[in-house]
């Protein structure tokens, strides 16, 4: 039980900080059209940085890191870090495009709890024309090596960002997860409003309409969820696809209210009350969206976690007043429940 963690769910300041996103590493080795992350900036948290990190994070109650990036398996050190956190006793997940998944299951699979591989195509074709790089199938022999490990294995799951290139495959991806094994599948729609995950191209916001459904897309993309929402209610309901059938229609409405279609969807968020994402330069930020509050480098944690300026923030989110949540596509909500009983 976590009463310091209920509290974080109910005030601004944080108490502890449960879960940490962590970028290892900002560099990688895909080209999406959705995002401009390339090359690892120069001046990355060192080992030993992040050896210190984990200390100051231990103290602070966390419970679960999740490695995102950039392309986590790309940092050669990548065991080490895990080791570190191990040592620490907290839940592990990554984020990986999966390209070095094969290549690398065997060093890394035992720390953990999770393994969320994206794919953005039911076929090879339209995977790869988003990602930028021939991957299809190597990401699929790295899904196939996870799920067949006799030694125990994490939870493999599909992660896809749905967005105009790929909105008629819903139900091909769905049943890509299955036929290859996988525990199960998520969706997302693409960040167009912001410039998170790097999609600032020379200093210029890339065109959305690339990514963006047009009004008719729209609307051929709400026949498609509703058709899914029939055909496959025995793996929403089984929770093979992790969203409900109402937050898949979220996503239609987004994609709608980009047109004026509709409104955004209402969102329902405290990643900032129990929640931070830290870059490989060490910056922390409230969540993916939201401007970084300053710089594990420069300040200690225990100072940097309940300035005014982040208290502020988490109010804002709190009363529905953040201007970068009312279009946000990545939203976290741990409950006072879960948050009490420390389910992170
Ligand atoms: S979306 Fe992920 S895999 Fe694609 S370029 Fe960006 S960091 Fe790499
Ligand atoms: S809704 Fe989005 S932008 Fe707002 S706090 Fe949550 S993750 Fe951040």
């Amino acid at each position: 039980m976590s009463i310091n963690a209920f509290l974080n769910t109910i005030s601004n300041s944080a108490r502890i900080l449960p879960i940490v996103i962590l970028y290892v590493t900002e560099g990688c080795n895909l080209k999406c059209i959705t995002c401009s992350y390339r090359d690892a900036l120069p001046g990355e948290l060192s080992l030993q940085e992040i050896i210190e990190l984990a200390g100051q994070l231990h103290d602070f109650g966390l419970k679960h890191i999740v490695y995102s990036g950039g392309e986590p398996l790309l940092r050669r050190d990548f065991k080490d870090i895990c080791g570190i956190f191990k040592q620490h006793g907290v839940k592990q997940s990554l984020l990986t495009n999966g390209l070095l998944l094969e290549k690398r299951f065997n060093d890394i699979f035992e720390y953990f709890h999770e393994i969320i591989v994206s794919i953005d195509g039911a076929n090879a074709e339209t995977h790869n024309r988003i990602r930028g790089i021939s991957s299809f199938d190597r990401i699929l022999k790295g899904i196939s090596k996870a799920v067949k490990n006799k030694k125990g294995r994490p939870v493999v799951s599909i992660r896809t960002v749905i967005q105009k290139n790929n909105f008629r495959e819903l139900p091909g991806l769905i049943d890509l997860a299955k036929s290859n094994g996988a525990d199960r599948i998520s969706f997302l729609s693409a960040d167009v409003a912001s410039n998170a995950f790097g999609r600032e191209i020379n200093g210029a916001a890339p065109d959305e309409t690339d990514i963006s459904l047009s009004a008719v897309e729209v609307e051929k993309f709400r026949e498609i969820v509703n058709n899914v929402i029939i055909k496959y209610s025995g793996d929403f309901y089984s929770g093979f696809i992790s969203e409900s059938p109402q937050k898949l229609l979220k996503l239609v409405d987004y994609y709608g209210a980009l047109r004026g279609m509709n409104e955004f969807p209402k969102i329902f968020c405290n990643a900032p009350m129990v929640s931070a994402v830290i870059t490989s330069t060490g910056n922390i930020h409230p969540c993916f969206f939201i401007e970084s509050y300053g710089s594990i480098r420069k300040t200690d944690l225990e100072a940097l976690i309940n300035t005014d300026e982040i208290k502020q923030v988490r109010k804002d989110v709190r009363n529905f007043m953040h201007p970068r949540c009312k279009t946000c596509v990545c939203t976290m909500n741990i409950s006072k429940k879960n948050a009490l009983f420390s389910r992170f």
